[in-house]
Order: C-alpha cells, then sequence, then structure tokens
C-alpha cells in the first residue's frame, strides 16, 4: 500500500515552485490532493508535472479571501472524501527597506502570508480533529528565526507563523492533530530568481552544503511531517537550509 492511500491533503499555493513539489509528493504516495493557487494555467502545468494527474485537483483561490480558504477546504473534503493534511505553503515577498516599505507592501504580506494561514486553518481545524491522522505544516522561512535587511514584512510574517504553528500544536494536541511549521533556506524557485546582484552569491557562502536546496528537498521534509513516523513530533520548527541556520 502507498503511504499516503486514503489520504487526503490541502496544499495552498501548488502551482509553482515548493508547493508543486509537495503536491507531486504527495500524489505519488498516492493522497488525493487538492491544490490552490491564482493562476490556472500554471496549476493545469502543476497537475501534469505530478506525474499522478488523477490524484490532484485545483482550485482557484486566493488565501487572503475567508471565503476562498473556505471554498478550498470544501474542494479538498469532496476530492479526498475528508482531510487529513493541510500545507500552508502559499507565499509572496514584497521587499524593500525598512524606510522605503510601503503600508501596502507591509499588508499584502502579512494578509498571504500568516493571515492566509490563519484563515485556512481555521477553516479545517473541525475536519483535521474528526480525521485519524490529523496534520498542519506551515511553510515559514530561515528569515522567519533571523530576520534579514529589506524583508521586515516577510520577516514578520513568517516569525507569526511559527507563533501560530506552536498555539495550533497546543490547541489541537488534545485531538491527535500535530502542528509543525518548515523553515526553507535558499532554494531554487521563481521567488529567489531575481535577487539583487552579488546577494546570491553571499547566500552561497553561508550554505556549508555548499548548495541552494530544490523544491523536493523541502517537500522530503514535509511529507515526512505528513508520515505515520512523525505522530510524535509537534510544535517544532524544521529548517531546510543546508546548513545556514545552526
Ligand atoms: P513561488 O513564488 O515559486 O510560488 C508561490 C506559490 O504561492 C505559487 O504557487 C503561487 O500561486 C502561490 N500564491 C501566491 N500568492 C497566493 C495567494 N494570494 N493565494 C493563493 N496562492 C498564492 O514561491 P516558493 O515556491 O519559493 O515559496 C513557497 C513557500 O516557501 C512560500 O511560503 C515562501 O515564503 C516559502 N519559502 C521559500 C523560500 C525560497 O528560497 N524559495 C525560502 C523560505 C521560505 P499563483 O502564482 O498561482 O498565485
Amino acid at each position: 500500500m502507498s503511504a499516503f492511500e486514503n489520504v487526503s491533503v490541502l496544499v495552498t499555493g501548488g502551482t509553482r515552485g515548493i508547493g508543486r513539489a509537495i503536491v507531486a509528493a504527495f500524489a505519488q504516495g498516492g493522497a488525493k490532493v487538492t491544490f490552490t493557487g491564482t493562476n490556472e494555467a500554471a496549476a493545469a502545468e502543476a497537475s501534469a508535472a505530478s506525474g499522478a494527474p488523477d490524484q490532484c485537483h485545483f482550485i482557484q483561490a486566493d488565501v487572503s479571501s475567508a471565503d476562498g480558504c473556505q471554498a478550498a477546504v470544501d474542494a479538498a473534503v469532496a476530492f479526498g472524501g475528508g482531510l487529513d493534511v493541510v500545507v500552508n505553503n502559499a507565499g509572496i515577498t514584497r521587499d524593500q527597506l525598512l524606510m522605503r516599505m510601503s503600508e501596502e507592501d507591509w499588508d499584502r504580506v502579512q494578509d498571504v502570508n500568516l493571515k492566509g494561514a490563519f484563515l485556512t486553518t481555521k477553516a479545517a481545524a473541525r475536519r483535521l480533529m474528526k480525521s485519524k491522522r490529523g496534520r498542519l505544516i506551515n511553510i515559514t522561512s530561515v528569515v522567519g528565526i533571523t530576520g534579514n535587511a529589506g524583508q521586515a514584512n516577510y520577516a514578520a510574517s513568517k516569525a507569526g507563523l511559527i507563533g501560530f504553528t506552536k498555539a495550533v500544536a497546543k490547541e489541537l494536541a488534545g485531538r491527535g492533530v500535530t502542528a509543525n511549521a518548515v523553515a526553507p533556506g535558499y532554494i531554487q524557485t521563481d521567488m529567489t530568481a531575481d535577487l539583487p546582484e552579488g546577494a546570491a552569491e553571499g547566500l552561497m557562502s553561508l550554505i556549508p552544503l555548499a548548495r541552494m536546496g530544490t523544491s523536493e528537498d523541502v517537500a522530503g521534509v514535509v511529507t515526512f511531517l505528513a508520515s505515520e513516523g512523525a505522530g510524535y513530533v509537534t510544535g517544532q520548527v524544521i529548517p531546510v537550509d543546508g546548513g545556514m541556520v545552526m
């Protein structure tokens, strides 16, 4: 039997990058995977690239909208016959030095990265509690632990996500639901494609394993946290960063 047979998974922001690899990893493991995003064309590519398109279901939904998050949870329940695993992955950057950061860029990053996770988790909580193996996995960032110049909005949202994860872990533990955060370091995706000149080299010099991470590196840890073997792990932040932060 496949590792995730009869398991229903919801991944926010599954159309590209890390989310796409998470969708593929669960689908290949036999899960029924519902994923969200705002770009329908990229969604079709993500399903095809998963290697198990029949196991994947896309719903267009913006995580910053409560209605969108409820619709995503409802779609996952309908497609998967319940809901066992939620991965809050959708995220954006709007980088700028503090003195030049607009209120709009501050708000949008909180709305997608932090409020999106709250809205999705709230909509899913009852379903997770009903599951025999409810798992919440939030994609934070090493930047939420260390901070980073030019990313006050992003770092605050990711640090907030860590606090959120620990609070929810304590609230839902009595119902058998685990909640953990995964903190990627420097991963090769669209998000890191346009770093300012010199920034990429500077980051590389901080990584003991001396390479950028892949989306699959992150997906491997996410599927581990959703596996039977991780049932006694909760409230933790697991860096996937080649040793960047230790
Ligand atoms: P990408 O920019 O490659 O992909 C972001 C994904 O989020 C896309 O699928 C996008 O979908 C989705 N998304 C963005 N806004 C929304 C929204 N409002 N509603 C629903 N979906 C949305 O980023 P990564 O794959 O690199 O990042 C994934 C997660 O990992 C993020 O939370 C990011 O902060 C985190 N992370 C990434 C690191 C890296 O080095 N890449 C390092 C640390 C953390 P669409 O385009 O369809 O809207």
